[in-house]
């Protein structure tokens, strides 16, 4: 595995592998890896010839107050789990590598950016969106992977991808749970054992109501009330939606079409985020399909 922390080795190094036809994936992540970035990353060394993977903390995707100064890093762990992984490449710009003196032009998503994580954190979809952007434009890659952990964010790129035309396919991969349902994050490193007792309220809701709508429950309300009844146990919950998981926008009634649940809440200082996605049967969804071989 190479470790580059210039754009200019970076495209070097590549450049002859684009040239001999190889595949090349990517996985852009903020460090203090664990096995939700490692499924990304064996995801993308399973379906590409070559991986880079990047570590950079982007100080224009953090809000004032945020926890940009303390993000956790831990760069000796990070190349372990690169190298275990199957990752070809490690990219670790400095912020002036990614944002030159003079930097002003930004890639602003549009109402997918709104809700839910944009309702609460403004500017910071903008900012992912331009650092991805960038990212693509200095890997090149053909496929990109992200987490379904971050929904909104996934949704937004993947738009972002279609509106200018930028040639990567964006590959959304499963969130990575541990064996009790806690969704694996950098950030949960904060947690103290009972924050991290508390914070498993986030799983547990969205997975009982997960269940619900296995065994049948439509009602968005009903399944809303599932998700909610452990977040009792949390700090503060800044929001708990069930929205149409293509437009993002909020759903009420019956759930007619795949939506995902998301939550947002605090445990303690720390900001926590999961989501599940809810699919009816196309029949149910509209989509008027038939399974059954077509008889002429
Ligand atoms: P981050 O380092 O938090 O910016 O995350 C980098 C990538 O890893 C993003 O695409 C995340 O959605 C993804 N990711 C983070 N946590 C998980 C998880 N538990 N399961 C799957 N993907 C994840």
């Amino acid at each position: 595995m190479r470790v580059v922390r210039t754009i200019a080795d970076l495209r070097a190094l590549l450049k002859p592998l684009r040239e001999q036809g190889q595949r090349i994936g990517f996985v852009p992540t903020m460090g203090f890896l664990h096995e939700g970035h490692g499924a990304l990353i064996r995801q993308s060394a399973a379906r590409c010839d070559a991986t880079v993977v990047s570590i950079f903390v982007n100080p224009n995707q953090f809000g004032p107050g945020e926890d940009l100064a303390s993000y956790p890093r831990d760069l000796e762990r990070d190349q372990s789990l690169c190298l275990e992984t199957g990752a070809s490449v490690l990219f670790l710009p400095e912020v002036a590598e990614i944002y030159p003196t003079g930097f002003q032009t930004h890639v602003e998503p549009g109402s997918l950016a709104e809700p839910l994580c944009g309702k609460f954190r403004p500017g910071h979809f903008r900012g992912v969106a331009t650092v991805v952007a960038k990212l693509f434009n200095i890997v090149q890659p053909d496929l990109a992977f992200f987490g379904q952990k971050d929904y909104q964010q996934a949704v937004v790129i993947r738009r972002m991808v279609r509106d200018l035309n930028l040639p990567v396919d964006v590959v959304v991969v499963p969130t990575v749970r541990e064996a009790d349902g806690l969704a694996l994050s950098s950030r949960n490193t904060y947690l103290d054992p009972a924050g991290r007792k508390r914070a498993l309220a986030l799983s547990e809701g969205l997975l009982a109501a997960r269940e619900a709508f296995e065994g049948g429950e439509r009602r968005t309300a009903k399944l809303i009330e599932l998700a909610k009844a452990p977040l009792a146990k949390v700090d503060k919950v800044q929001y708990l939606e069930l929205v149409d998981a293509q437009t993002l926008e909020p759903l009420k009634g019956v759930v007619n079409r795949t939506v995902a649940l998301c939550v947002a809440a605090y445990v303690g200082d720390t900001r926590l985020i999961d989501n599940v996605i809810l699919a009816p049967s196309p029949e149910e969804a509209g989509l008027n399909v038939s399974l059954s071989p077509q008889k002429s």
